[in-house]
């Protein structure tokens, strides 16, 4: 890589005066690594350098970049770089290299062992979330060269990477970098089923990105034509593991899936966005239902956008979306777009990075209390790798609530007394059965009655999440 390019790069996001720290990082990285190379032939250093070139674009600041840097150089002597990072580069530096280094290898061998690392890393996170931050970046340079292990080797690598990294990145809102993660990892994780998956929708795909070319320009002028300024407007294609995804939801239905390829349109602010999407409505009919509006009601990780679907060109149906561009960075780069408005290092109580946040130390809290390995698997699959759905008490507070989830979740989410002395709840203002499935943006009034003993034995049967699970079990138990 070309150190002028690099140290230009990493200038324009941290500022000159931070760039003296940036060199003394390199050189140093540099002699540590001097003599490693990397598989695939290389100088090692090249690795924590593209890696450092990823942060920068995320607009991390200057002590997460060098220690990104420096983020592999424990591995090579550690005893003599120890204190010679903390001298040079500062307490803070040195607490987010050891961070990333203690958290080696996530290795998905064994259950116990999966536990174990997952703890570590929750744990480093919830101290400071740059260290995921820059795991992250680390790991989206690896995947971009696996076909240099062995078979064994690279598909752990992308197994982990689909099943741990790339549903993090997407708590963290970062929907670009998980996307990238997860397209790497697909092809050698399920290589059988990205190959199906290709053959069945090559032909769809083509079509459908012809289709969208086709019909930009009419959009964009419709919406000139009222004024609306387009700051950008482009197909947008699916990905292919979300595409995988989807499909398996919807039977291999290729027909049901209406964004293939999207239509994506950028206008300068929210008002617009709505303006907009009358524009849109006034000229094709929307498909009824379909219409989401995740800029009053945001998706859990922090999404923003709208979304319809409408009958466009030839009575076809394509996915619209509308956002500002500070929908779009946030949408990109999740937790890190908010990262440069943060001081010091660490993020204001209440600002968006802390209640964005709050999970983290809320897992960490948790799995203190855990000691089944198997139980925190369990409860980390419905808490973190799982999609996540928003619910409103008739107050309209938010609860946050994994997908499927049922009244009683979301009673014990609010109070453990409330769970256990509830006897019915009304959804959307029906009454409606304690076992029924939550949707997005539905209200949930919760019946109690203290005369109600506890909760019953059969709610472990359809309850998701820990805390539902935990609450009544320890009543049932106490009771028994
Ligand atoms: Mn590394």
């Amino acid at each position: 890589m070309d150190r002028l390019e690099f140290f230009k790069d990493i200038e324009s996001a941290v500022g000159r005066k931070e760039m003296l720290r940036v060199e003394q990082a390199v050189e140093f990285a540099e002699r540590a690594h001097r003599n490693t190379k990397r598989l695939t032939g290389e100088d090692y250093v090249e690795h924590p350098l593209r890696s450092a070139l990823t942060l920068a674009e995320w607009k991390l600041d200057a002590d997460a970049i060098v220690a990104c840097i420096l983020h592999d150089t424990l591995e090579e002597k550690p005893q003599e770089y120890d204190s010679e990072i903390k001298e040079k580069f500062g307490k803070e530096v040195y607490f987010l290299v050891e961070g990333v280094t203690k958290l080696g290898k996530l290795e998905y061998q064994g259950r116990e062992r999966y536990a174990e690392s997952l703890r570590k890393l929750f744990i480093a996170m919830s101290s400071d979330v740059r260290v995921i931050l820059i795991k992250l970046a680390d790991r989206l340079d690896n995947v971009k060269t696996l076909h240099v292990f062995d078979k064994t080797k690279r598909t752990r690598i992308a197994r982990e990477t689909l099943e741990i990294y790339a549903p993090i990145a997407n708590r963290l809102g970062m929907g670009e970098v998980r996307g990238q993660l997860e397209d790497l990892a697909f092809p050698v994780a399920m290589e059988r089923e990205y190959n199906e998956l290709r053959k069945m929708v090559k032909e769809s795909f083509e079509d459908q990105q012809k289709y969208v070319k086709k019909i930009i320009p009419q959009i964009k002028k419709a919406l000139e034509d009222a004024h609306v300024t387009v700051v950008n407007i482009h197909g947008r294609a699916k990905r292919f593991y979300s595409l995988f995804k989807k499909l398996r939801e919807y039977n291999n239905d290729i027909t049901r899936i209406h964004d293939l390829v999207a239509v994506r349109i950028i206008v300068p602010d929210i008002p617009s966005c709505y303006t907009a999407l009358g524009v849109i409505h006034g000229r094709w009919t929307p498909l009824k239902g379909r219409i989401k509006d995740y800029i009053a009601q945001p998706k859990p990780n922090g999404y923003k956008s709208l979304h319809t679907d409408i009958f466009c060109l030839d009575k076809k149906i394509v996915e619209v979306q509308i956002r500002d561009p500070q929908m779009h960075e946030a949408a990109e780069f999740g937790i890190a777009a908010h990262w440069n408005y943060v001081e010091s290092g660490k993020p204001a109580k209440g600002s968006t990075v802390t209640r964005r946040l709050e999970w983290i130390s809320e897992l960490a809290k948790w799995q203190k209390s855990v000691a089944d390995n198997d139980v925190y698997i369990k409860g980390l699959k419905v808490d973190i790798f799982k999609n996540r759905i928003f619910v409103f008490t008739p107050k309209g507070d938010v609860i946050d609530l994994p997908e499927n989830s049922t009244p009683v979740d979301f009673a014990y989410e609010i109070h453990s007394d409330l769970g256990n002395h509830m006897t019915a709840a009304r959804i959307n203002e029906k009454m409606s059965r304690l076992s029924t499935t939550l949707q997005n943006g539905d209200m949930v009034e919760v019946i109690s009655d203290k005369k109600r003993k506890g909760p019953s034995h059969d709610w472990l049967a359809f309850v998701k999440t820990h805390r539902a699970q935990e609450a009544i079990a320890t009543w049932l138990y106490k009771n028994s």
